[in-house]
């Protein structure tokens, strides 16, 4: 009898995975909410370091995927820096300390084409997870938003910080709220504003310390409480994806 694992969630934990078992030979099935184009989630675009924790990805995926996944990296950040809204500088981090002894830094998006890559037949987009259920054989099912159902011998919860499987399988462990409200993006600098932005902003990975008073659960996500402290990322030397 061969293993069939159910992966829910397609973000980069899922489709991980899913390359990981595809390589090992073993059946896996993803089902993810959201559509594979167009995904707001993804759209977000913004840039994610791969550590040397992460590099063991490369494990995970076929040796052609790993250099295209390299060939996709944007350039390494100088250093990361924390500023004011005024570009005061707060705090500097020098790269030797931030990246170690290697890292991956990749748009998310492009990050996703490559995890994306082979599993054509095995992800499944507008499949939304809403219970689990145990068979009389032993097995799971897995049961979706529209009805349908998807079994197997395990189901891996990779569906992110709201996870429909945690809440069910792990009533007790909910997310803590810390109040504080990130938000990063990626701009296009045109050739007369680049002349005006000074060197750092452009080379080091930027987080700008500002204090929002974000008040709304509908803007923000939060709990709805008063945060006092709000940041924003800007990534620099991004590159888009080459397939
Ligand atoms: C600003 C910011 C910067 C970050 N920078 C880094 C970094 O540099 N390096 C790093 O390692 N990490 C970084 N992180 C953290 C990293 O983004 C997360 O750890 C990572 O995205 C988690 O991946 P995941 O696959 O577990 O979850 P997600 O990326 O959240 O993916 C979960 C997927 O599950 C799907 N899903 C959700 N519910 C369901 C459902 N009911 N049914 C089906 N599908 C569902 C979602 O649509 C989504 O595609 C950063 C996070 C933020 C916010």
């Amino acid at each position: 009898m061969s293993l069939k694992v159910i992966v829910i969630g397609g973000g980069i934990a899922g489709l991980c995975l899913a390359q990981g078992l595809k390589k090992a030979g073993i059946d896996v099935s993803v089902y993810e909410k959201g559509p594979r184009r167009a995904d707001p989630h993804w759209l977000q675009g913004y840039q994610i370091h791969v550590n040397p924790n992460g590099a063991h990805l490369q494990e995970c995926l076929p040796p052609a995927l790993w250099a295209k996944l390299l060939n996709n990296a944007c350039s390494p950040s100088a250093a990361f820096q924390v500023l004011t809204e005024q570009i005061k500088t707060i705090a500097v981090v020098e790269a030797e300390f931030m990246n170690g002894s290697s890292h991956v830094p990749i748009v998310r998006t492009a990050l996703r084409q490559v995890l994306l890559e082979g599993l054509d037949d095995l992800v499944q987009f507008g499949k939304e997870f809403v219970r689990f259920e145990q068979t009389s054989s032993g097995r799971v099912a897995a049961i979706f938003s529209d009805g349908s159902a998807a079994t197997g011998h395990v189901l891996v919860g990779a569906d992110g910080t709201g996870s429909n499987v945690r809440k069910q399988y792990l009533p007790s462990a909910r997310v803590i709220d810390t109040g504080i409200v990130g938000a990063a993006c990626r701009l296009p600098i045109g050739v007369r504003t680049r002349s005006r932005v000074p060197d750092h902003l452009l080379t080091r990975l930027t987080c700008y310390a500002i204090n929002l008073q974000v008040r709304s659960r509908a803007r923000c996500g939060c709990n709805g409480q008063s945060s006092d402290l709000g940041f924003c990322v800007v990534a620099c030397g991004v590159r888009l994806y080459r397939p």
